[in-house]
């Protein structure tokens, strides 16, 4: 009997999906089984929570600089301090729309070189449940019998149905050099996800190229962040 760990209902179910969507060049990425999550349940995370974190950093920014189309075809943009940026199709060349005539004038005369985008996480909550979704479905994959167990149910619960006012975290750890290196073929460009053990508590590690996050799968306080290294932060979603 196929029991969907999101929901606890009955198969059998049909969909077969990747764990790292194809939204993020997950193609390659491992497929989840089905069993694992019911019909009903990746419809409700597609619409509901894959959709909004999408648009938000860190993976607006993966797929811009991958030129990965939207479902519907369009090319991502994100808004940046001389316009709006626009992935071109060509991954790691990006097309700027500037702001205004001046701004387009001094980027043509090279006066302006450089530009400045904002990564900030601006849906905390839908990008820290796409992260446990994606976790939770890798750790059901090889090891089914600690994803159905008390450890990981408050994930599994956050996951699906947060409460409202209830927290959970994720970290962010993203350099804009590791991005640039990626299209020069310095640094392998396929992303991976992985379960690790930090201080005895289960995580998703998700590596998207130039692009880390770790999320917990159990309920846990943040673990203490270096605070020398800039590039790494600590992003609470509220339900
Ligand atoms: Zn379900």
């Amino acid at each position: 009997m196929e029991t969907c760990i999101f929901c606890q209902s009955n198969g059998p179910f049909t969909s077969i999906s990747h764990i790292i969507p194809e939204s993020l060049g997950g193609a390659l990425s491992p497929v989840a089984p089905p069993g694992i999550t019911c019909d009903g349940c990746n419809q409700y995370f597609g619409q509901k929570v894959e959709l909004p974190a999408l648009a938000s950093f860190p993976f607006s920014f993966y797929r811009l600089f991958n030129s990965i189309p939207t479902k519907k075809g369009k090319m991502t943009s994100i808004s940046a301090t001389l316009g709006r940026i626009y992935a071109s199709g060509i991954p790691g060349l990006l097309e700027l729309a500037p702001r205004n005539h001046t701004i387009l004038e001094k980027v043509m005369t090279d006066e302006i070189t450089s530009f400045r985008v904002v990564a900030e996480v601006t849906e905390p909550l839908a990008v820290c449940r796409m992260l446990l979704k994606m976790g939770l479905e890798l750790l059901a994959k090889h090891l089914y019998d600690v994803a159905v167990s008390a450890r990981v149910q408050d994930a599994i619960r956050y996951a699906r149905s947060p409460t409202r006012g209830e927290h959970w975290w994720f970290s962010v750890y993203a350099n804009p050099e590791d991005v640039v290196e990626v299209h020069q073929g310095l640094q392998k460009g396929i992303p991976s996800i992985e379960i690790v053990e930090r201080g005895g508590v289960l995580c998703s590690a998700l590596l998207l190229p130039g692009i880390t996050t770790l999320t917990p799968l159990e309920r846990c306080n943040p673990t203490p962040l270096n605070p020398d290294d800039a590039l790494m932060r600590l992003i609470w979603a509220v339900c």
